[in-house]
């Protein structure tokens, strides 16, 4: 079994290349919840569903959210009723979010809903929200503080940072599976996402980090920094405005006490000995997966640094 911390757009790409040579059965997906969001009193989890339309076929894999082919009718009508709708929600998307509302409502813990969603859509890898309790991510700016939506989607990002909070993090229980997963699986990957917004979310959860810390499997990362930037979104305004280093090393600094292996970039490949100095080994490759080859090669990489023989911690 692999367990996989995932939160959106990065993680999707590096699981459809491990979905091709890991059967669904032995995949584990722990999923950020700390940007879920109430939209039209709907309850939205983009993380959680991008990694499930992702494994049901059905991502749109050029935008990285959504439905692949949805229309766009249902936001449309709702500018009628003069409803915000700067959060894009795709019509056959939008039957996914009443569902999993309608489910909430009758009294369903979310990762109960999670399941029987991907039951319905055919998902055969096991997707866990990281918990039932509601963690609410807060970028806090010079003007107040944000939802992650406002400030990622509704702000475009551009909103100066002042600091982070996971509100409701220290509270939170896991949700059922999550700490066995790490506890129990062969190898544990933090996919290439937001260190700040995606993975410490899922590391504020009561439990997770000192199991990632006890746990007898290998814990490696993919950096989702190249060359001294994000590939994609926020993640290096917010490593910066925490006062990280916005390179592999800071990914390093952010995830040490418990990495046992880092995957670089060639273009990093400078930095190899002073990770190594912080206590975690290196491995460089090629992190860039702009096409499913590059997707597959990555998570072969990964299977690598779980098997090589460099002694158990
Ligand atoms: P957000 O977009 O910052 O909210 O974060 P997500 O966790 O949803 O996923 C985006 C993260 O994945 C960013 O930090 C990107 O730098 C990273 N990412 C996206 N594509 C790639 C890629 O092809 N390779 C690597 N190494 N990182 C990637």
């Amino acid at each position: 079994m692999i367990t996989i911390l995932a939160g959106g757009t990065g993680a999707a790409k590096f699981v459809r290349g491990l979905s091709e040579i890991v059967p669904p059965e032995e995949i584990t997906i722990i999923s950020n919840t700390g940007d879920d969001c109430v939209v039209w009193s709907l309850h939205v989890s983009p993380d959680l569903d991008t990694i499930m339309y992702l494994l049901a076929g059905l991502l749109d894999e050029e935008r990285g959210w959504g439905v692949k082919g949805d229309t766009f009718t249902c936001l449309q009508a709702m500018k009628r009723y003069d409803e915000p709708t700067w959060f894009q929600l795709g019509d056959r998307d939008l039957a996914t979010h009443i569902q999993r509302t309608k489910w909430l409502h009758e009294g369903l813990m979310l990762s109960e809903v999670t399941a029987c969603l991907c039951r319905s859509l055919g998902v055969r890898a096991r997707i866990l929200p990281m918990s039932n309790d509601r963690v609410e991510t807060r970028i806090y700016t010079p003007h107040g503080a944000l939802s992650f939506q406002e400030f990622f989607v509704r702000e475009r990002w551009s909103s100066e940072v002042t600091g982070v909070e996971f509100h409701g993090g220290q509270r939170a229980l896991a949700s059922p599976g999550v700490i066995e997963a790490i506890r129990e699986s062969d190898g544990v990957v933090i996919a290439p996402s937001n260190p700040i917004t995606s993975v410490g979310p899922i590391l504020s959860v009561k439990g997770i980090r000192p199991a990632l810390v006890d746990t007898p499997a290998r814990v490696i990362a993919i950096s989702p920094i190249v060359g001294g930037q994000a590939v994609s979104g926020p993640a290096g305004k917010l490593m910066e405005a925490l006062g990280y280093k916005v390179s592999a090393l800071g990914v390093t600094q952010i995830y040490r006490d418990f990495l046992d292996v880092l995957i670089i970039d060639e273009h990093d490949a400078a930095l190899s000995p002073e990770i190594e100095r912080l206590g975690v080994r290196v491995t460089v490759a090629n992190t860039i997966m702009h096409d499913l080859a590059a997707k597959v090669d990555l998570a072969k990489t990964a299977m690598e640094c779980l098997r090589t023989d460099w002694g158990r911690k």
